[in-house]
């Protein structure tokens, strides 16, 4: 086998246990260089045949400066830490891991779900404060038979649906970009979602058209005054008028992993609003995502010294230029 050197450039997991394990039996030399500055990430990666990457920035700059690499594979799902452009036109394949924690976020996302309905976080509070009285939290409603609207019914969206079926709900989801619909769910229009759901539970992407798709105009629209539920991107939603349709009784409740600005600011309504469950953008987070994660980042490096094309390959365009030694 030749000599390979695999740089991790930065990472945020305490063991490189699983990548280690993966370049072992290829007798590859892995580097835990933890730089993010332009100099640092030059010195360590130069003659790197394969680079790893969590948050630093791999600009044109850098990446002019890598002679002989091969792949860059990032953990986790987004790429903008990348310049793609550039890797591309030097050949580099880009490689991801879009789908290692989908269990996760949909467990994260009806555990919220649970949360508003049963009045989890109110009844712990009321009990630790010597308060027994279930009439406190009145009213509560019954799950079975309620309406529950997804905004996207990709990998997420759709294990949010087969969870939420099993608790007797019927599901139905708005993905303007799916052919057909999904056995699971049946496909309606933005505004049969907006007007019909008891519950809406967002998974689409953020992106232009996404940005704030939820809107004062969208609160006015949900005419069952449903639980929201944003475990996607905190932009998708408005928060301005998310506070004022929570504030207004629009809506019910939010339950939301993630926010316009993470962390928050201190006094950001929301910390204070008891209709709403908060966390700190942990959906993608167990250990098995996480181990899942490390393996098959590495992976994608191993497979491409290997010669072959990894899983998950962002920049297809690299396809017929590229300075690995892989099938086209
Ligand atoms: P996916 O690509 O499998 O599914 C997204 C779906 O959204 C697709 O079916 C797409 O057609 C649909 N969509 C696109 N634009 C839409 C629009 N305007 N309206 C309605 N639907 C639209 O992605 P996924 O794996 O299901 O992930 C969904 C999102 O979850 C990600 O984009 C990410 O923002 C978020 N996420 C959050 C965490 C977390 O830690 N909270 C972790 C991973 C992913």
């Amino acid at each position: 086998m030749p000599n390979w050197k695999v740089v991790i450039t930065d990472c945020d997991h305490g063991s490189i246990n699983e990548e280690k394990e993966e370049f072992a039996p290829i007798g590859a030399e892995l580097i835990l260089a933890q730089v993010r500055d332009e100099e640092g990430l030059i010195r360590v990666s130069r003659d790197a045949h394969g680079l790893m990457n969590q948050y630093a920035f791999l600009t044109r700059g850098i990446l002019e400066k890598l002679q002989k690499c091969e792949v860059i594979a990032r953990y986790g799902v987004g790429v903008d830490s990348i310049d793609l452009k550039a890797a591309t036109a030097f050949g580099i394949i880009v490689a991801n891991v879009p789908d290692y924690c989908v269990e996760e976020v949909a467990d994260q996302a009806v555990s919220m779900m649970l949360a508003l309905i049963r009045k989890t976080v109110f009844f712990d509070q009321k009990v630790k404060s010597n308060e027994w009285d279930f009439r406190q939290g009145r009213p509560i409603h019954r799950i079975k038979g309620k309406t529950f609207g997804l905004i996207g019914s990709g990998r997420i969206g759709l294990e949010v649906a087969k969870r939420v079926s099993a608790f007797g709900a019927r599901v139905m989801a708005f993905d303007p970009y799916l052919q057909k619909a999904p056995e699971e769910v049946p496909l309606v229009d933005f505004d049969t979602v907006l007007r019909e759901s008891d519950l809406i539970s967002i998974h689409c992407p953020l992106n232009e058209s996404t940005h704030h798709l939820i809107g004062e105009k969208e609160f006015e629209r949900m005419k069952k005054k449903p639980l929201v539920i944003n475990t996607s991107r905190g932009l998708i939603i408005d928060e301005k008028a998310l506070i004022q349709a929570l504030s207004q009784g629009q809506i019910s409740g939010a339950g939301l992993d993630v926010l316009e600005k993470e962390p928050p600011d201190p006094e950001n309504p929301v910390l204070k609003m008891e209709n709403v469950v908060l966390s700190p953008h942990i959906g993608f987070y167990s250990e098995g995502s996480i181990s899942e994660l490390k393996r098959r980042t590495a992976k994608n490096v191993s497979d491409v010294l290997l010669g072959k094309w990894p899983d998950s390959v962002v920049n297809r365009e690299v396809r017929g230029k590229t300075r690995a030694s892989v099938a086209d």
